[in-house]
């Protein structure tokens, strides 16, 4: 019998920095396991589960969106979207982010929020609100209206045909380490010290 020698269909992304490039912010030994435990385990998984079905070898974005509708697919759905939503994450974040968006998307967040400071203290209180482990994103809808939203467990924006521009990861295994459970100040010190508004400028410029 040939052994299968395939490679998986799912691969885990590099961090696009250092593991101590957030530091102070958020410690080595925290992105350390985030990347290397919790978003390789949703790697791993998402293979075994994936293997001989039709989501093997689909693009990762595929494989949220067609498994968010198939009842029997919830574990894939659960492994493939917290997969999706690590890599959009850690991409959310860069060392010494300034805190300041520019052009069209600093002007839509004028109109949409009436200002900087107004979307910090919104998105504050979206992130520290959220119950239990979920997500806080700063989404675009059609048209391009930004809006602050937040999602429970592995659930994504993805699905619900919006385009996300940040996010922050408020499961407790993003800061628990670092933060114990003062989750806001994990939130306050991610927004003044880490949000990656180019990120945000190049997927808000896409929609
Ligand atoms: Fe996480």
């Amino acid at each position: 019998m040939l052994e299968n020698k395939a490679k998986p269909s799912f691969a885990l992304p590099e961090l696009p920095y250092d593991e101590n490039a957030l530091e102070p912010v958020i410690s080595a030994r925290t992105l350390s396991l985030h990347h290397g435990e919790h978003h390789a385990g949703y790697v791993t998984k998402l293979n075994q589960l994936a293997e001989g079905s039709i989501y093997a070898g689909r693009p990762l974005d595929e494989v949220v969106r067609r498994s968010a509708v198939d009842p029997a697919a919830k574990t894939v759905f659960n492994n493939a979207a917290q997969a999706w939503n690590h890599d959009f994450y850690w991409r959310s974040m860069r060392p010494r982010g300034d805190g300041m968006p520019g052009g069209a998307l600093r002007d839509a967040i004028g109109r949409d929020f009436g200002g900087l400071s107004e979307f910090r203290t919104a998105f504050t209180k979206t992130a520290a609100g959220k119950f239990g482990s979920g997500w806080a994103w700063l989404v675009a809808g059609k048209g391009g209206a930004l809006k602050i939203a937040a999602t429970d467990d592995a659930d994504t924006p993805i699905t619900a045909g919006e385009t996300p521009l940040l996010t922050i990861d408020v499961w407790e295994h993003a800061y628990y380490l670092d933060y114990q459970n003062r989750r806001i100040d994990y939130i306050a010190a991610w927004l003044e010290n880490l949000i990656n508004w180019e990120f945000a400028e190049v997927n808000f410029n896409a929609v």
